[in-house]
C-alpha cells in the first residue's frame, strides 16, 4: 500500500535536497528509459555524488526536504485535521504563557481533545 517515495541519498546515507544540488541535467536516450541527471554535495559528508533516476521515477517534491519529515498517512491526518483555528492558537499562547520553559510545555499533557463542529465526509 505505501509506495516507497523516491529519494536521493548519499553514499553515507544522508538525503539529498535541493539545496544540495550542484547541477541538474537530463540524458535522454533514443532507445530506453531517459534519465534525470543529479550532481551533489552532500550537507553531512561534503562529498560529490551524483546519481542518474529514471525519469519515470522521477517526481516533483523528491528534492525536498518535507517528504523526509512525514509519510503520507501523516500527511492524510493532518489533513483531516483541517487548518488551526484561532481557538486552537490561543490555547498555544496560554500554554505558552503559562509554561516556565519550552522543556516543560513538551512534558506537558496533551489538550482535552475537544468535539469539532467540522463537517466530516461520512465514508
Ligand atoms: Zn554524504
Amino acid at each position: 500500500m505505501s509506495n516507497m517515495r523516491t529519494s536521493i541519498k548519499c553514499n553515507c546515507g544522508q538525503r539529498i535536497i535541493a539545496k544540495d544540488v550542484v547541477q541538474h541535467g537530463y540524458y535522454l536516450r533514443l532507445f530506453g528509459p531517459s534519465f534525470v541527471y543529479v550532481k551533489f554535495r552532500c550537507s553531512r559528508c561534503k562529498k560529490l555524488g551524483e546519481q542518474f533516476i529514471k525519469q519515470e521515477e522521477w517526481e516533483e517534491g523528491i528534492l525536498k526536504d518535507v517528504a523526509l519529515e512525514i509519510s503520507t498517512e501523516e500527511k492524510d491526518r493532518f489533513v483531516n485535521m483541517g487548518a488551526i483555528d484561532i481557538n486552537e492558537v490561543i490555547d498555544f499562547h496560554f500554554a505558552l504563557e503559562s509554561s516556565p520553559d519550552l522543556k516543560s510545555l513538551q512534558d506537558a499533557p496533551p489538550p482535552p481533545k475537544k468535539t469539532r463542529t467540522r463537517s466530516t465526509p461520512s465514508a
